[in-house]
């Protein structure tokens, strides 16, 4: 029998300190050229391994091997200078340095593909690979080419479809897009930034997954959420264009925040990861609190498409607090498990 209730993460975790600067967003490699390629796959086993331990269903590579969730995908391709870095400001909320748009994009060769194939050698289980959305990756970089975001999208969207086709064959089960830009940007989400999306997962066989979150737990994000008031009814906006759209999963943030749990009735018909786990806070929840989260979501979600998961990704955090939130997630999943058993 499939198991109920899969447990997953948003995607990043955090890396061990001889590969990066702990507990920094783009923080610099510790290592070079062969060091770091063998580094980097060292990370990503014991990265795996720390799932594993915690029970995690369906597990990932914990993005060792990128040093930002979107910044790493646009470094790699054509018409991007990287060294070239400009600052901006992302998700109209905090300035971060840049890549810069200098002429056409293209993917000249396969971004994480090796590394998918490598993870997807080392386990049997479920394993979901996330790249960023095209809507996210026109918000994390300075165009100098297009000098339209709707247009720019179009063309990650044509190349993330690439990539995503390879992982696919890479032996991938679950393909998500990050894409927190959608909590932002409504208009955009309404013109262009839904057909990017599917248009990116357009043709692949195996399920797809969009992330939509409140973002990392840095001071920019936190402070940003002081001024969301006590209902956060962003999600409101985006959840009856996904519910028509061809995305199997919708990843987001429910434990701590101040998202209504009923919107979650506004996408019911699709597989749910509900954050269970908040990213934003170094306190490790108990069990009993991923249960009662997982419990209000099973109000409007149905048992056999409600996946646990993080509220976003923990890079930020030290590996004790996530290995211990990996912990509490399981071991909140399984409370549930034997409710709905007992119920049955
Ligand atoms: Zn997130």
């Amino acid at each position: 029998m499939k198991k109920i209730l899969p447990t997953s993460t948003a995607g990043s975790l955090p890396k061990p300190s001889w590969l990066a600067e702990p507990e920094a967003l783009w923080s610099p490699w510790k290592l070079y050229n062969e060091e770091l390629k063998n580094g980097k796959q060292d990370a990503l086993r014991l990265s795996l391994q720390e799932q594993q331990q915690a029970g995690i269903d369906i597990v990932s590579d914990g993005e060792q091997t990128r040093q930002h969730f979107v910044t790493t995908f646009i470094e790699n391709l054509n018409g991007v200078d990287f060294e070239n870095r400009q600052t901006v400001k992302i998700r109209d909320r905090y300035d971060a340095s840049v890549p810069t748009v200098v002429g056409p994009v293209s993917r000249q060769k396969s971004v994480f593909v090796e590394d998918a194939k490598f993870l997807r050698q080392q386990t049997q289980q479920l394993i979901k690979w996330a790249l960023p959305g095209p809507m996210t990756m026109v918000d994390t970089l300075c165009d100098n080419y297009y000098k339209n975001r709707e247009k720019l999208a179009w063309e990650f969207a044509k190349i993330l479809n690439q990539e995503a086709k390879e992982l696919e064959a890479a032996g991938v089960d679950i393909i998500q897009f990050d894409e927190p830009a959608f909590n932002v940007f409504f208009d955009e989400v309404n013109d262009w930034g839904m057909a990017c999306l599917e248009r990116a997962i357009e043709g692949l066989e195996c399920e797809t997954a969009v992330h939509i979150c409140y973002g990392y737990g840095i001071k920019a994000n936190t402070d940003w959420k002081k001024t969301l008031g006590s209902e956060w009814r962003q999600y409101e906006d985006v959840f009856p264009k996904l519910q028509k759209s061809n995305i199997d999963i919708i990843s987001l943030e429910c434990h701590n925040s101040h998202v209504p749990m009923e919107l979650l009735e506004l996408i019911r018909g699709k597989k749910v990861m509900v954050g269970a786990i908040d990213v934003a806070n170094h306190s490790i929840e108990t069990p009993e609190a991923v249960a009662d989260t997982l419990r209000k979501a099973l109000q409007f979600v149905d048992a056999d498409k409600l996946y646990p998961c993080t509220n976003c990704g923990m890079a930020p955090l030290s590996r004790n607090v996530a290995r211990g939130k990996l912990n509490a997630l399981s071991a909140g999943a399984d409370i549930i498990r034997k409710e709905l058993l007992a119920n049955a």
